[in-house]
């Protein structure tokens, strides 16, 4: 969420001698991270990645694309917005955090202590994988609400997923702004688990409802049975007893 890079423009030579293979390339993806040594790092492989495809379709028959130099020709890492301003440090009031895919971030239960905000990746709740959660979304605000443990399991969606977490006493002393835009944002998300609380709700009610009235229909059902039965019975009763009179 840092930095970011704006037309980056690297240039991938090959190291097998006598190969002339030095190609620049334009890195279009929005690649982000927490600091312009990341994003750099993260360029550089999309780079490599795109000349060693352009080089085994040139070379590849000889050899592929070996002990490459990338380097940067053109472009900047720029800061991004009023996020920025806290997320350069990891301290007391914000910790960062890289997962893997499918790994889990908060766990359903855990005491909650910090609000959670995406800066690169993306992450979502484990049993209901429409709700994501997006590059600058804040998530995990609802438990510091209901019992001040998590309400889900939230899990990374994509390797390199990080996780800023921020303790929101702290950053309220260090940066209020930082501080008040988090809880803005929590807020959001809290009204978004609130509807997907709500909407659990109605269909458990009306999974109850249908229920209910399936059993009330078996009830009738069984009250008209016993009722048949015990005419019946009186019947072959009446038909006994008039027998014994013959
Ligand atoms: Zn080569």
């Amino acid at each position: 969420m840092a930095y970011k890079l704006k037309k980056g423009v690297f240039k991938v030579d090959c190291k097998q001698p006598g190969c002339p293979f030095d190609y620049e390339f334009e890195i279009n993806q929005n690649i982000m991270g927490i600091t312009e040594e990341d994003v750099d790092s993260e360029a550089k492989k999309i780079a490599r990645d795109m000349a060693r495809i352009k080089h085994d379709s040139v070379y590849g028959s000889k050899h592929s694309l070996f002990n490459p130099t990338i380097r940067k020709v053109s472009g900047v890492y720029e800061a991004i917005g009023a996020k920025s301003s806290a997320i350069k440090y990891q301290s007391e009031a914000t910790k960062y955090k890289e997962y893997k895919k499918g790994e889990m971030i908060l766990q359903k239960g855990d005491i909650a202590t910090t609000i959670c905000e995406v800066v690169k990746g993306a992450a979502y709740v484990d049993k209901n994988k429409t709700r994501v959660y997006k590059v600058g979304d804040s998530f995990g605000a609802a438990a510091l609400l209901v019992n001040q443990t998590r309400t889900a399991d939230i899990v990374a969606g994509e390797d390199g997923t990080t996780i800023a977490f921020y303790n929101l006493k702290e950053l309220n002393n260090k940066d209020p702004r930082k501080a008040k835009e988090l809880y803005t944002e929590a807020m959001e998300d809290i009204f978004g688990v609130i509807q997907d609380m709500e909407q659990l709700v109605e269909k458990l009610e009306n999974e109850l409802e249908k229920q209910t009235i399936i059993n009330q229909n078996r009830k009738e059902r069984i009250d008209e049975l016993e009722r048949s039965l015990l005419e019946t019975k009186k019947e072959l009763a009446e038909i006994k007893g008039g027998s014994s009179f013959k």
